[in-house]
């Protein structure tokens, strides 16, 4: 009997024969003639490689290597900025883009990308617009401030505020607000970079009235007090509150700002979370000047709010930084639709995704872990087994760090004598889907925080492309 003869490069399909299969055709059809062209190519150089170390027993069929070409070309079509699951228990989660803006912001959002809109445009007289006036008004309705203005995110409205008061002059700041956040915003480094000296009073746990007093010279710019928004300092502490604060500063004619980091419109009590001071507080107490977040505690889409005294704040519209921080026509439309919303608190919590899951409660959890528990084991297969487990939520993005939502998770234990890598590459294989689902590992379980599930048919769906390699 004659051995077949082992493959030879005369025998590799051409370009052109691996066009014209269904498969290439098909996938032509979808990703444009060039790509799939280059793909091909790619491919062939890699059985051409094998073939050439003597890996081949066989050469793969025209077919074979268009099928290959086109999942490739599928694999880099996807977002790598595709919509995920966010089980991690962090509602405000800052990795997994913070806030759910409402379906009122989203279609605002959507009609602005699509067409031209009054950006800077007086409808009324045709003449020249401001691109603040889409939410001045709202803010100031909103926190009761004398006037508004909206930059990209906070970190850029403390930037401009630092600049526009302190530039070449001094800042002070408790020694116990000199607070680092996520993503390498620490205080004393954003002061360097807008110019202004940081003058450190007090100490890591008490700072009193007379540390400010005594720090108070003609150099100085503005008082600064920072909402310590990723940790508590407890136990023999003192800080000074933003209504002494004021006092002391405005006795020596300095403007006091307050930097609030998430900042809440709303009392948060109103669903069944601790009070957050809210900006309408921390302008009634005298600040000057009130900065806070658009996409933390607010649930709108990332900018950075000012509020306050329309002196300063007509200040920092002359600051020529504010050029090159200002918010563009998409998310300028989100927020005037978020803003909107709080006009109506006693519907907010239905309509604002942010607060309509941060008020989800216990039971209504576990109800929904215990109607997934099944469907899900049986997606995982044999190798893991699948409990419903108490767990409690974080808010995240610094608002009330300490405070914690209960909440009900589906635990994942791998059964049998399945390998330490078991849950590991289960998570893996979770990330991989193609809506990933992100839960966090703890205590020899992959858990699965609902909180911030609402499309159980859609999760569901997903898990059921799950392949768990072993
Ligand atoms: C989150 C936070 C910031 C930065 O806000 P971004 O909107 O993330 O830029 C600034 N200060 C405090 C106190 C914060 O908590």
């Amino acid at each position: 009997m004659d051995t077949p003869a082992p493959p030879t490069l005369r025998d590799l399909p051409s370009v052109d024969l691996v066009v014209k299969t269904a498969s290439g055709q098909l996938a032509i059809e979808r990703f444009g003639r060039a790509p799939m062209i280059a793909a091909i190519r790619t491919a062939l150089d890699e059985v051409r490689a094998c073939l050439l170390a003597g890996q081949l027993a066989s050469l793969p069929s025209p077919d074979h290597v268009a099928l290959a070409a086109g999942t490739v070309l599928e694999h880099s079509a996807r977002s790598s900025l595709r919509p995920v699951f966010n089980l991690t228990g962090t509602v405000l989660h800052t990795n997994l883009g913070r806030a759910l803006l409402a379906q009122e912001a989203v279609e605002a959002a959507t009609a602005a990308m699509r067409s031209a809109v009054a950006l800077e445009f007086d409808l009324s007289t045709g003449t020249r617009g401001e691109r603040d006036d889409h939410v001045r008004a709202l803010l100031i309705e909103l926190t009761g401030a004398e006037d508004a203005t909206v930059v990209n995110n906070n970190a850029a409205a403390v930037l401009i505020v630092l600049n526009t008061l302190g530039l070449g002059r001094e800042a002070i700041v408790s020694r116990g607000e000199l607070i680092e956040i996520g993503g390498a915003f620490r205080m004393p480094d954003i002061m360097a970079r807008a110019g202004v000296r940081l003058v450190e009073v007090g100490t890591t746990n008490r700072t009193h009235a007379r540390d400010y007093e005594g720090a108070i010279t003609p150099e100085t710019g503005l008082v600064l007090k920072v909402h310590t928004s990723n940790y508590r300092i407890e136990g023999f502490t003192k800080e000074v509150g933003a209504r002494d604060l004021a006092e002391i500063a405005h006795a020596k004619g300095v403007p006091l700002v307050n930097d609030l980091g998430s900042g809440t419109l709303v009392d948060l009590a109103r669903i069944g979370l601790a009070h957050e001071p809210t900006v309408r507080e921390a302008v009634a107490e005298g600040a000057d000047l009130v900065t806070f977040s658009g996409d933390k505690l607010l649930g709108g889409p990332q900018t950075g709010f000012i509020v306050g005294s329309q002196d300063l704040i007509a200040q920092i519209n002359r600051n020529p930084m504010k050029r090159a921080l200002r918010v563009d026509k998409i998310r300028l439309a989100a927020l005037e639709a978020t803003l909107k919303l709080y006009r109506d608190p006693d519907r907010l919590a239905q309509r604002l995704p942010t607060l309509r899951l941060l008020a989800r409660t216990r039971d209504e959890l576990r109800a929904l872990a215990e109607r997934l528990a099944g469907p899900v084991g049986e997606r995982l297969g044999s190798g893991f087994g699948v409990s419903v487990a108490e767990c409690a939520s974080q808010i995240g993005s610094g608002a009330l760090p300490l405070e914690t939502l209960p909440s009900a998770a589906l635990a994942i234990r791998p059964v049998g004598i399945a390998s330490g890598g078991a849950l590991n590459a289960l998570a893996a294989a979770l990330r991989d889907l193609p809506l990933p689902i992100i839960g966090r590992i703890s205590d020899g379980a992959l858990r699965l925080d609902l909180r911030c599930l609402e499309d159980e048919a859609g999760f569901l769906d997903s898990l059921s492309h799950l392949v768990v390699s072993a």
